[in-house]
């Protein structure tokens, strides 16, 4: 009799996906010991955007998290997402940190590797794949699932064959939105199984609504695992309840061996913790949402900026961002939607709808992505939104990674001179968030207050301020204000707004953190000069100079939050 293996996500992608990736420490390891003793393959529990919450949110060590989880789990093997040559972060990383990371992890207590690209280039998992190895680890390479005509069986077989030439354990079928239906996943796992001598995990999110038919069908062509996550933190945009699961396989040769009655405990306990975090559960992301199996793109992505447009009477816009989503994807070459590349195709689309000209307002990320510097795409990128982006620039063919100067020493030498660095895994932190770590390794970072349950009331109601925003991504929310001049437009001459810029002044039109200041007082800059980056949303975008002049005040400062109007700096 074949058993089916359960992987239980509740500790990572499960509130990653429900509840913004906010569950802290101190609510998991109450239950840990009794979830190392259900009969679980494994717990996932660390990686994804786990790590940036931690240090971004909760002011908590994800290091630390880590050691302690694996001081309560001793039978389960505990499992992590990596993004490949992004490790947990949103960019490529070089190689010294990538080994430094991996190994660091590995001692630490992670068991499992997860791998994978959001572009399935293998270049860019191949380095993070050997090093894991090296530790003695199971390494499961990642199929990024998506459809598009250029995602064909034979494409995938190939890429599994690939992962299996590097020595992958297991091979997992990464569905992020819930896309795969029953017959796709049929005809994909059995010949999976055909053509390869992997161990196949399949990892679907419920969003569209065919997920558990195809967990069914997929155990049917011979699934070896299935990812699923306790009942209250399931459905919607997380994966099918690991109860249901269960109780629909036993009594056939797919039965996963656990006792139902073992997971009462469990199912309890996150009954709880969910209403302790209700505050920050996104009703749409625990709906089906079937436009997915129309637009092809994940609808939570969208789902908050979706649900304010329409409070403001504003249904213009959503067919709009819908209609412009496929749209840029297309034209970047179909990627699939998962971090990072989710980000950067979404908040483009937003872009190009609120700035009133498409690709008029392009961020940092997506001009990189242009040149080549997140990888191969899986199909030819739009040569005229090629040429506008990067003009006559020849994008790089090499592996991303193979541009990039080695960091630890680096990065070594600035934390110890910081005196911030206590351990070798601090420097990893240091590396990774160069621009927010220094503040929560000095020990000045702040837990976030969790809302009480009673003050979300009125979470989905109307908006008193309509050019204020809460966009959603990945799982995280963030508030963008949106001035009468376009999205992120600075020029105070379009600026019809009362209260906007005076002569001179730069102002921020966006809520974001200053990453960089790319001029000091007494500078002479010319018109259109990048004058500081800006990080919001996770994307980084330029600032340009309003007009030609001497720098002669600046009034932030790099690592500060700013706010849209905020004035940045001041040149006459
Ligand atoms: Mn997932």
């Amino acid at each position: 009799m074949k058993k089916i293996k359960i992987v239980e996500t509740a500790f990572r992608d499960a509130h990653q996906s429900l509840l913004a990736t906010r569950m802290r420490t101190r609510d998991m390891l109450p239950i840990a010991e009794e979830m190392d003793n259900a009969g679980f393959y494994s717990l996932e529990a660390w990686g994804g955007a786990t790590f940036d919450t931690c240090i971004r949110y909760l002011n908590e060590d994800p290091w630390e998290r880590l050691r302690s989880l694996k001081e309560h789990v001793h039978k389960t093997p505990l499992q992590m997402l990596l993004r490949g040559q992004n490790l947990v972060g949103y960019k490529h990383y070089p190689d010294d940190i990538v080994k430094k990371f991996v190994e660091k992890s590995y001692e630490n207590g992670i068991d499992i590797f997860r791998i994978f690209d959001a572009l399935n280039d293998i270049r860019n998992m191949e380095y993070a794949i050997k090093i894991a190895k090296d530790q003695g680890a199971h390494v499961q390479g990642v199929i990024s699932y998506t459809t598009s005509p250029y995602h064909t069986m034979e494409n995938y077989v190939e890429f599994a064959q690939e992962l299996e030439a590097l020595n992958c354990d297991s091979v997992a079928i990464k569905d992020m939105a819930g896309l795969i239906s029953p017959k796709n996943t049929y005809e994909l796992v059995k010949t999976l199984k055909e053509e390869t001598d992997l161990m196949v995990n399949l990892h679907c999110h419920c969003t569209s609504g065919m997920t558990p038919m195809s967990y069914y069908a997929a155990c049917q062509a011979g699934v070896d695992i299935l990812d699923t996550a306790i009942s209250p933190l399931s459905g919607g945009a997380s994966q099918p309840p690991t109860e249901s699961i269960i109780a629909a396989l036993k009594d056939t040769p797919y039965d996963t061996g656990i006792d139902l009655k073992t997971l009462t405990g469990i199912k309890k306990y996150f009954e709880e913790i969910k209403k302790k975090y209700s505050s920050l559960l996104d009703p749409i992301a625990e709906q089906i949402d079937t436009d997915v199996l129309i637009y092809q793109i994940p609808g939570g992505m969208l789902s908050n900026l979706v649900s304010q447009l329409k409070d403001q009477n504003a249904l213009d816009r959503y067919e709009d961002v819908l209609e412009e989503m496929p749209k840029v994807r297309q034209e970047m070459g179909y990627p699939p939607l998962v971090t990072p590349t989710s980000q950067i195709v979404g908040i483009q689309a937003v872009m190009n709808i609120l700035g009133g000209e498409r690709y008029k307002m392009v961020s940092n990320e997506v001009k990189e992505y242009f040149k080549g510097f997140y990888g191969r795409p899986p199909a030819p990128v739009d040569k005229k939104i090629t040429k506008k982006i990067i003009g006559d620039e020849v994008p790089i063919d090499t592996r991303p990674a193979d541009i990039l100067e080695p960091q630890w020493e680096r990065y070594k030498k600035e934390g110890e001179e910081a005196n911030i660095i206590s351990k070798e895994e601090d420097i990893i932190t240091l590396a990774l968030y160069p621009a927010i770590a220094p503040k929560f390794l000095k020990g000045e970072a702040e837990e976030e207050v969790l809302a009480l349950p009673e003050d979300s009331a009125g979470y989905s109601g109307p908006v008193e301020i309509p050019s204020e925003y809460s966009v959603e991504v990945d799982g995280d929310l963030f508030d963008v204000k949106i001035v009468p001049t376009g999205f992120i437009s600075i020029e105070e001459t379009d600026s019809p707004n009362n209260s906007g810029p005076v002569e001179g002044e730069v102002t921020s039109t966006m809520q974001g953190m200053i990453l960089k200041l790319k001029v000091d007082i007494g500078d002479k800059v010319n018109e259109g000069d990048v004058v500081a980056v800006i990080e919001a949303m996770k994307m980084e975008n330029d600032i340009h100079a309003t007009h030609s002049g001497k720098v002669e005040d600046i009034l932030t400062a790099e690592g500060e939050t700013v706010n849209a109007g905020d004035t940045l700096l001041v040149i006459r």
